[in-house]
Parts: structure tokens; sequence; C-alpha cells
């Protein structure tokens, strides 16, 4: 019997707003504990909250380049429930109205997992979206040997919960469809999307059942999964548990697990046996917002997205549709190769540069292209010197080394160690004069039809050059001056 796995994502993501969704405490990762609280994000009685502005938009922003349908208001509702990180007893989040439902997260073939690039079920996946909303983040626990401590700097952080349609059919997906979707809330500037730093989390659904049946299979919830691969690691395991579970013909019901990173394992938390009641009810600490009053503005900050971006890079800068992948894939590099071909005769070979040799020193020194050495503009001008003649290629291996550890530019370099190559007509033409008339036997040879001839004839020229002959226009001239 066949199983088929289903899969859908719940994805928190932190924004990138100064202040928090409901006060103006400031949002930053790593402060020590409980200095950016108040007693709005304290949820201290009494406090009333108020709405930060700019957390809408990048939601609404989220929404646009993710083609969703924007509500026309911004509603809140409160979410009932006891918890020590949500001392008011209840989070303010959207129930009934969110800001945004439908649309789609488009996967690439670079999205997905190195390994399972050459594997991919379905190519250009679009995985489709409930909803997205807006909530604020909780405090958060710590668990020491005897006690608990509790951090309210992240209490209040704008938090977009994202959905998934319950179409995500691998695990392999599933990390395409997250590192598709943090690649756009990177170009729009939404939010770091770090998941080391909590900025990005995800519980992860899913069901397995026979290829028989129709209707899905018990839906299994992994909480709290804070990196990529585990939730690939994660999935692969609870399809293999799930799966062998039926084949023994146990029944599964529906669940919530956790993930032991270290032992590899999801393990059960707790078996819903019926729904949470929330008892949700609109704040009434907040009015609601038309988001007509936004949508002008958040239509302007719509960037070119990693999709449109890797089909002009190809269409316009003839690279190939992995190099423009590649290039795509990390914002800053994108930008670096604009940069650097915007002037170029063949921008293709600045693409391999970045992509070979400037990525390779950069990994090796341990440095990101944030802080390169070379300017995008220094890099065209070296590859316009191999690319013209002036230096060959394997002179510019050298000369780029030298850049790269000094930051000095091509051009200076190239001229204190006098190693630019001759591509004067007339130089390199009087220096074959010269050759010809001292090598009578290979000429001789060479007019007879030994064609190997010219080459001896050619190191003689470059010979005679102290190297710096462009070989090419030397073998070209001689040849034109041997046939008369
Ligand atoms: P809940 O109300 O329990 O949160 P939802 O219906 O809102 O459940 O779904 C939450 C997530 O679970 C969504 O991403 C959805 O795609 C996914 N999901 C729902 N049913 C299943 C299922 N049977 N198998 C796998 N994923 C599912
Ligand atoms: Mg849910």
């Amino acid at each position: 019997m066949n199983y088929l796995a289903t899969i859908g994502l719940e994805v928190h993501v932190q924004l990138k707003t100064r202040s928090k969704m409901f006060c103006a405490s400031p949002v930053e990762f790593g402060a020590e504990p409980n200095t950016h609280t108040c007693p709005i994000c304290l949820g201290l009685p009494g406090a009333l909250p108020v709405m930060n502005h700019e957390a809408l938009r990048l939601t609404v922003l989220t929404g646009l380049m993710l083609g969703c349908d924007i509500a026309p208001i911004c509603k809140f509702d409160r979410k009932n429930y006891f918890y020590p990180d949500m001392p008011k007893n209840y989070q303010i989040s959207q129930y009934d109205m969110p800001l945004c439902t439908n649309g789609s997260v488009p996967l690439h073939d670079l999205a997905y997992p190195k390994d399972a690039q050459k594997n991919i079920a379905t190519r250009d996946k679009e995985v489709h979206l409930v909803r997205i909303h807006l909530e604020e983040d909780v405090a958060k626990s710590f668990h020491f040997e005897n006690s608990t401590g509790i951090d309210f700097n992240r209490a209040g952080t704008p938090l977009m919960e994202i959905v998934t349609q319950p179409e995500i059919n691998s695990p392999e997906e599933a990390f395409a469809f997250l590192t598709a979707l943090k690649q756009i809330l990177i170009y729009g500037g939404v939010s770091d999307a770090d998941m080391e730093k909590g900025q990005l989390r995800c519980d992860c659904n899913v069901s397995v059942r026979s290829e028989k049946q129709t209707e899905l299979g018990a839906k299994i919830e992994i909480k709290n999964m804070n990196s990529i691969s585990g939730v690939r690691r994660a999935l692969a395991y609870e399809i293999q548990r799930q799966t062998s579970l039926l084949e023994s013909s146990e029944r599964l019901e529906q669940e919530t697990r956790g993930w032991d990173d270290v032992a590899g394992e999801t393990f059960l938390m707790r078996t819903k046996e019926f729904a949470h009641d929330y008892r949700y009810f609109p704040d009434p600490d907040l009015l609601p917002v038309k988001t007509e009053v936004l949508l002008a503005d958040v239509r302007e900050r719509v960037p070119e997205l990693p999709k449109a971006k890797r089909a002009r890079f190809v269409e316009q800068y003839q690279v190939s549709p992995y190099d423009a992948g590649v290039l795509a894939n990390d914002l800053e590099l994108a930008r670096y190769f604009e940069a650097a071909a915007k002037g170029a005769k063949k921008p293709k070979n600045i693409a391999n540069w970045i992509l070979n040799d400037l990525q390779n020193a950069l990994g090796a020194a341990g440095k990101t292209i944030d802080d390169c050495p070379i300017p995008p503009e220094a890099l065209d001008e070296l590859v316009n010197l191999i690319d013209s003649g002036k230096i060959s290629g394997k002179q510019g291996k050298e000369v780029f080394a030298e850049m790269f550890a000094t930051g000095r530019s091509a051009a200076a370099i190239v001229k204190e160690k006098g190693i630019e190559q001759l591509s004067d007509l007339s130089a390199i033409e009087a220096f074959c004069d010269e050759v010809i008339a001292a090598n009578p036997k290979p000429v001789a040879d060479f007019k007879r039809g030994n064609v190997a001839s010219l080459n001896f004839l050619k190191g003689q020229v470059i010979k005679l050059s102290k190297g710096k002959a462009n070989p090419q226009l030397a073998g070209e001239i001689l040849e034109r001056k041997l046939k008369r």
C-alpha cells in the first residue's frame, strides 16, 4: 500500500518595526531581560493599547507581495487564555477578519535542499495560503534548575501568522516553502526572518493517509520549530512514524507533538480531544481601521520579487537560470551583481567571477558580500581588463587576489606589477618582424605547411616582449605576415 503525506504550516514572523505592536517600547533582540517594557506590554490593568501602523503596513505589504486579498477593515480581537507569559490573560490577535486571505508562495528549484534539487516532484509549485493575520508576540519563559524566569522584552512584538493550505506533500517541499517565503520577507524588508533569533518560527501540521482514502488523515501538529533543516527532519521522522503505525493498522488521533532536535525524534505533548475555546471577541480598546488609507502608501513599497528578478537577470544579462537563481537568492549579492554588471560588455563574465572567485574568497575569509573588500565597480574594471586582452586570465586571478587582500584597484595593481599585456598592434608587429627575420628555418617550415612552427614563433614573440605581448594578437599577426 502507498501512503501520501499532507502538510500545512503555520508560520510566525516577527515584523521589523522599531517599536512594539501596541506600545512605544523598542523591539530589540538580545537586550538585557525586562529592559524594554512598559505597563502596556507587561499587561498591567488599565493600560491602553495603541496600534502600530507600520506593523499594519508591513502585513499589508506581505499580503500584496504574496497576491493576497486585503481586508477592507483591520480589526483586532481578544484571544482569551491563561498562561504565565501572557499576564493580561488574553492575546490581541485577529479572528474572523484577518488582514490578508488567499495568495500563494511560489517555490523554485534552488529553494529546495541541495540534495533534493535534482528530484523535484512538482516544479514551480505554488503553495496557497489560507490567511495572514497580525497579533502580538508573548513573553519568553526561561526554565532554570529550581525556578522559571520570564523576559517581557519579546512581549508585544508585532507578529504575523501565515497559514498555508494543507497542500505541501513532502519535507523537501516544506523546506522549499520556508526558504522561498523567507526570501520574499527579506526582499520586502518585512522581517529579518532570522530563525536563530526566533524571528521566524513554525508549527508543522502533518497527516498521512493511504492513497485509496480521499479525506485527509488525522492532523498531527509539531510545535515551535526553529530551523528550516529541523522542519525537514521532523517531518521526515513524523511521516515515517505515522506510516508505520498505519501499516500495523493502528488508528491515528489528532495530537500535538514536540521535536527533540538532538535525539532526532518527535514526542507527544498533548492529545486534543476537543478544540480550544478561546472565547474570541472584538477588542473594545482598539477601534477598527480602514486599510484603504494604508494601501496607496504600501503599493509603492512592493519590491521586485525574487521570481521576477531571476527572470530579468536571465533576460537582461544573459546569465544562466541557475546563476540568476543563486544571485537572486541573496538580495545583497543581487545588488552587488547589478552594480558591477550595469556597464559591463559581458555581464555573464561578471556573474562567473562573483559566483566562483569572489564567493570562494569571501568564504575563505569568513566575510559576507556586505563587507566585501572589492567594490562592484572595481570588479567590473578587472573583468574589463581581462575581456579586452590587456591582461591574461591567469594574471587576472593574481590581480584579483591582490585586490581582495588590499582593496586596491585592478589598474593600480597591473601598473605597479607591470603585467599589462601588450595589445598595441604596432609594437607587436615590430616584435613579429624581428622574430621572422631571426628564424628563417621555422618560417620556411610553416610556409611548407608545418602548423606547429607557428606556436614556436609565437613563443619567441612573447619571449622577446618579456611576456607582455597578447598571445592571441601575436598569433594573428604572425599568421597574416607569413601567409602573404
Ligand atoms: P486548527 O483550527 O486546529 O488550527 P486549521 O484547520 O486552522 O486547524 O489548520 C491549521 C493548519 O493545519 C493549516 O496550515 C492547515 O493547512 C493544516 N491542516 C489542516 N488539516 C490538516 C490535515 N488533515 N493534515 C495536514 N495538515 C492539515
Ligand atoms: Mg491554528
